[in-house]
């Protein structure tokens, strides 16, 4: 087995970092599973950006006055519900939501064979590859490599699972290590996770966030083509 990575583990989060509005029908897949499994509750907006789909769940359904254990008792259920909704009502074509210079930054750092690919997000598994494939985003990510918000609740758990199983990916054992990991997110909580593993990060300003909300990440970037020169600095660190 393989003791030493190919170089630098970079781990995307979706939403507001490769595409942008493109979570409309993910929002109502999410919604019309709460109402399938508990009912016509009234609920309120949440803060959704940063957030897993469970979290933001749980947040929902706290909000009409469930108690945890409730949400706990059909969590699964409604996650799954919520899935078979998005691969049903999931855009054809979301190519109009991803971001300027995405595809050829993908595309550029999928041909680097000193570099991996990866997700981060709280996206549930298949929601993310749905989105990401109707985006027509896909094909540099291949084989997907990463961890959701179907892994875990807390985002600040995803990054070790990631890269597990990007080490796996290459035949080595245990986890890509977190001096050769870079998370690349447009929120505080994309900060917050990668410093949990002891990655480094990119926080990016063309999601939820403005530029001084992000300024604990090590590099802030406006633009695919930052995030590009920001990585070949991580890569040559
Ligand atoms: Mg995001």
């Amino acid at each position: 087995m393989r003791q030493t990575p190919p170089g630098l583990l970079v781990l995307l989060d979706i939403d507001g970092t490769l595409v942008w509005r493109a979570s409309r029908a993910h929002a109502q897949a999410v919604v019309s599973a709460i109402h399938e499994v508990h009912g016509e509750l009234t609920l309120a907006p949440v803060e959704a950006a940063g957030f897993t789909d469970r979290r933001i769940v749980r947040a929902m359904l706290l909000q009409a006055g469930l108690t945890n254990a409730q949400v706990d008792q059909d969590m699964e259920w409604l996650l799954a519900i919520a899935a078979r909704t998005y691969e049903e009502t999931c855009p054809v074509d979301l190519s109009d939501t991803v971001l300027p210079g995405i595809p050829e930054l993908l595309a550029e750092l999928c041909r680097d064979p000193g570099l991996q690919l990866g997700l981060v997000t709280g996206n549930l598994e298949s929601i993310a590859h749905r989105k990401l494939t109707a985006a027509g985003l896909s094909r540099p990510l291949l084989p997907w490599v990463g961890a959701y918000g179907s892994d875990a609740e807390d985002r600040n758990r995803l990054v070790p699972v990631a890269q597990e199983r990007a080490a796996a990916l290459h035949g080595m054992a245990g986890r890509w290590p977190s001096d050769q990991t870079v998370v690349v997110g447009d929120t505080p909580h994309d900060i917050a996770c990668a410093r949990a593993a002891g990655a480094s990060v990119i926080a990016v300003t063309t999601g939820a966030y403005e530029r001084d909300a992000l300024t604990d990440a090590d590099v802030i970037a406006d633009s695919a083509t930052e995030i590009a020169a920001a990585l070949s600095q991580f890569a040559a660190a």
